[in-house]
């Protein structure tokens, strides 16, 4: 039996869309203003370590969600007026308006857990489809 290999098919709109998820990723790993929304939620508890017979501390690092305030190892940064204006989606922008508003300024961002983040995204979602349907 041979395995026929699925060739991928190629379109413009597949390099426009990892062009943007590119940009998106960027601005995570390298952008200082969204490092400085992370480490301004970061707190350091001490946690004490036995041994046996020492006992020892060690200061854990976490950051609390900016909306539900729970701790975690890492925060998701996340925009308070979506990248995508309601109403809008990237197929509506140009990629410059994209990194125009993904680079913004540092009181549109928060610093959210996965949960916290996944729950808004879907309310904008639904909000999404609301404005579709007006
Ligand atoms: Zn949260």
């Amino acid at each position: 039996m041979t395995k026929k290999k699925r060739k991928k098919k190629r379109t413009q709109n597949k390099v426009r869309n990892a062009t943007i998820q590119g940009m998106r990723k960027a601005f995570a790993h390298f952008s200082p203003t969204y490092l400085e929304v992370v480490e301004k939620r970061r707190i350091t508890k001490p946690r004490y370590l036995k041994d046996g017979i020492t006992r020892h501390k060690v200061d854990e690092v976490w950051y609390s969600c900016s909306i539900c305030n729970k701790l975690e190892k890492k925060l998701e940064v996340d925009h308070l007026d979506p990248v995508a204006p309601i109403g809008k989606s990237y197929k509506d922008m140009t990629l410059d308006e994209i990194y125009e508003r993904l680079d913004c300024p540092i009181t549109n961002l928060q610093g959210i857990c996965k949960e916290c983040h996944e729950n808004k995204t879907a309310l904008e979602k639904i909000k999404r489809e609301e404005a579709k349907n007006d």
